[in-house]
């Protein structure tokens, strides 16, 4: 069991912002995120894009603004829960919580702040039957660690940067054993320079390029042992391979978060904006996952959101407590 103060579900740029307005109260926090890095949106949708609405930074990129946020949070030693969905929420008693994730990794505290964003984001699945049977099983929507691939055969389908980017990385790096790259057109989505560069690994015979194609199949005896192939006017090939990576993007849905007795509306929490609280005393929610009169679904506006409701929370966890308001100028930063 995972003990803090406050649980934050969701290590987007909300939550690691709130983390650093929790510590400055003395407030411990643990973040929970389906996605195997820190970021939300910033890390996983547009890393290399410049923002210019974060005050103080007349333009910065997304990935550098997050690179900021952990560097803030740091002094304040927040813990981690990476790649694993946080399903269910049980409330044991009137100061406790208990969230556990899909891999029932579980986490108490006193406080739950929701800054889940557009929710988790679920990987599109081609429809291939059966394809469930074999995931984690040498079929995986998402690379977490390459070297997991390190002397593998491996057969990546999509055409957008993801796709390429890993066929790339897995090929030049001589990770992957074999590398194939199959996607339903000839031309593809990606960067152009992502694009070129698989076209010269394609000629250097790095990479198996199949275009006009898709994979219909998949087969093999508790893992993935094969694919089968459907080319356009070739008709259909088997290919041994020891992993099928789809990467088709990933859509984001509020999932079990839905489920838990909170306040709904268009897929969004409902708050009080006083404190940015729940119908469930206890629950925060904050960032793109919150909805209110004018509610704008920008980051700056989920900073001060996370920064109302770590104020509340103070009050919640200690009622005899006043909190004054100090200058981080004058008090400096003084981590755990
Ligand atoms: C292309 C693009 C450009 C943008 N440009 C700007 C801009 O210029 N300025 C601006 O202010 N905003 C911009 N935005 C919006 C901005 O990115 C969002 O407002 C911001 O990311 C919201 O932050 P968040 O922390 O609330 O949520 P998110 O960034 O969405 O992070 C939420 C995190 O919660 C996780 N999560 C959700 N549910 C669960 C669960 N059950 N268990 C575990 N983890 C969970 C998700 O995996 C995700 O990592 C842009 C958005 C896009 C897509």
């Amino acid at each position: 069991m995972i003990e803090t103060d406050i649980i934050i579900i969701g290590a987007g740029p909300v939550g690691l912002f709130t983390v650093f307005e929790a510590g400055l109260l003395k407030l411990r926090c643990h973040l929970i995120d389906s996605l195997p890095q820190p970021g939300g949106q910033c890390s996983e949708i547009y890393p290399k894009k410049p923002i210019f609405d974060i005050p103080g930074f007349p333009e910065i990129l997304a990935g550098d603004l997050i690179d900021n946020l952990m560097k803030q949070a740091e002094p304040f030693k927040p813990g981690f829960t990476l790649g694993e969905a946080a399903v269910d929420i049980e409330k044991v008693s009137e100061e406790q919580f208990i969230v556990t994730t899909n891999k029932g990794t579980k986490h108490s505290a006193p406080i739950v702040m929701i800054a889940g964003g557009l929710g988790v984001f679920e990987p599109r699945k081609p429809p291939i039957e059966g394809l469930e049977n074999y995931e984690e099983k040498g079929v995986e929507y998402i690379i977490k660690d390459p070297e997991f691939y390190k002397g593998k055969r491996c057969v990546i389908a999509g055409g957008g940067d993801s796709a390429l980017d890993w066929a790339i990385f897995l090929s030049k790096n001589n990770i992957a054993s074999e590398v194939s790259l199959v996607h339903r057109r000839s031309s593809f989505r990606g960067h152009l320079d992502s694009v070129q560069q698989i076209m010269d690994l394609a000629d250097e015979g790095k990479v198996n390029l199949i275009t006009e194609a898709e994979v219909v199949g998949i087969g093999g005896d508790g893992k993935v042992e094969n694919v089968t192939i459907k080319h356009k006017t070739e008709g259909e090939i088997q290919k041994e391979t020891d992993h099928f990576i789809p990467l088709f993007g990933l859509k984001p849905s509020l999932g079990p978060i839905a489920n838990w007795g909170l306040d709904i509306e268009k897929n969004a929490i409902k708050v009080d904006t006083l404190d940015y609280s729940t119908n469930i005393p206890g629950i925060y929610a904050i960032g793109d996952v919150n909805t209110y009169t004018n509610k704008l679904k920008l980051i700056l506006c989920g900073f001060h959101e996370g920064t109302l409701a770590v104020q509340s929370a103070f009050a919640r966890i200690y009622p005899e407590k006043k909190n004054v308001l100090k200058y981080t100028t004058v008090n400096g930063v003084t981590g755990f």
